[in-house]
């Protein structure tokens, strides 16, 4: 019998925080808040639980949820969507981009990426029978190069997936990356997967710009967020997808056999947090930057070097002035020797570079980092 993804072992994921757990280490790898969900979010969901909504929402969510993510829409981006068009809930983000992914590539489609690239892409990719097309950015800017992406682009070319603020180089897409993007988009009529998980965690100075500010690039999106980001609620798997009309109706035949619908009772429970806690998202991302700057300031006497964090809630390191280790090695060394969990960036790449770079998780709280920081320093 032959595996469908015969080149796939466990996700780096479920690796490191296995050897955090079992090492005893600080996990900074796994990406996941070490502080609660809002008290608010979790009272609601006991609440509906108790009250008895525990059957299938509709497959597409509830019309309060969706209306809802439309009015953030419109709080965030100022751009008006028809919820019940346009708007679907699913499990998580990943359920979206797996489902996306199926939407747009047919046996034999070429879709691009860019590494380092988030590590469910590329699998979605494959089962869809679809190739996925890398370009590599390159630290410590991790700048895409859209000359590269041109002539990346085949007549098989399907469609692209960009992801902003960007797990795990936490760089934000600027402006003129946006209108380079547009262009070949436009030009080569291709479809857009973007990927906005971290919307809400962009830094000072630099903003997210959101594919559903430009309506020509939404025209040809599928937009995908995650509320476990943006309420400390990983393990609830909540997220949802907006796209025009049409690729929702395609979006909508597949969703409703990958999983039908998502979990009822934290759909109501986000409704009323969406309308009434409305300050939680705004305070997010000075809430993230106050965790990066102090992990940033904890490790100044360190021999890592600091690479700049625009966005999300990683801060990659290079190590290359520590050890000559790679990445991985380093990774096991930090948690089996020193203590404290990363990511290696090496998996996220097709052909990984020779960079001796890691990735820290920083939503944990601040006596955890200033502890990391601490046991880093030694190094
Ligand atoms: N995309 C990116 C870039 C992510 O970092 C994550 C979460 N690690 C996801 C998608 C998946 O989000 P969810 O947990 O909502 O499935
Ligand atoms: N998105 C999280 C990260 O980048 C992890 C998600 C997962 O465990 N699959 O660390």
């Amino acid at each position: 019998h032959s595996s469908k993804l015969p080149h796939l072992g466990t996700s780096i994921f479920t690796t490191m925080t296995g050897l955090a757990n079992e090492y005893n280490a600080i996990n900074l790898s796994q990406g996941f808040p070490e502080f609660d969900a809002p008290e608010r979010l979790k009272q609601g969901l006991a609440k509906y639980c108790n009250q008895g909504f525990n059957q299938y929402a509709p497959s597409s969510g509830i019309a309060p949820l969706q209306a809802q993510i439309a009015a953030l829409t419109e709080r965030t981006y100022g751009t008006n969507i028809n919820p019940l068009d346009t708007v679907t809930v699913t499990s998580g983000a990943t359920e979206a981009l797996f489902v996306a992914i199926q939407t747009i590539t047919h046996p034999g489609d070429e879709i691009i990426i860019f590494d380092p690239a988030y590590d469910s892409y590329k699998p979605a990719i494959e089962l869809a029978g679809g190739h996925a097309v890398h370009i590599a950015m390159q630290a410590p800017d991790y700048a895409i190069d859209w000359q590269h992406v041109a002539a990346a682009i085949t007549d098989r070319t399907r469609g692209i997936i960009i992801n902003t603020p960007h797990n795990p180089s936490a760089k934000t897409l600027k402006q003129a990356e946006f209108d380079e993007l547009k262009k070949l988009v436009s030009k080569h009529q291709l479809l857009l997967i973007s990927d906005e998980v971290y919307e809400h965690i962009a830094f000072e100075g630099t903003p997210h710009i959101s594919v559903l500010s430009d309506p020509e690039l939404f025209s040809r999106a599928f937009v995908i967020a995650s509320f476990g980001k943006t309420f400390h609620c990983t393990g609830w798997k909540m997220g949802y997808c907006i796209a025009p009309e049409a690729l929702t109706q395609e979006f909508r035949k597949i969703h409703q056999y990958v999983t039908f619908s998502s979990f009822t009772p934290a759909q109501l429970a986000l409704t009323d947090m969406l309308a009434e806690e409305s300050e939680h998202i705004t305070a997010l991302a000075p809430f993230y930057q106050h965790k990066r700057d102090l992990l940033v300031s904890a490790l100044q006497e360190s021999r890592f070097t600091i690479l700049p964090s625009e966005g999300t809630y990683f801060l990659l390191l290079d190590y290359s002035e520590i050890s000559p280790l790679d990445d991985m090695a380093f990774c096991e060394y930090l948690i089996k020797e020193v203590g404290v969990a990363a990511i290696p960036l090496s998996v996220f790449y097709q052909s990984a570079p020779n960079d001796k770079v890691i990735r820290l998780c920083f939503a944990k709280e601040d006596d955890t980092l200033l502890q990391a920081a601490q046991m880093l320093t030694t190094l």
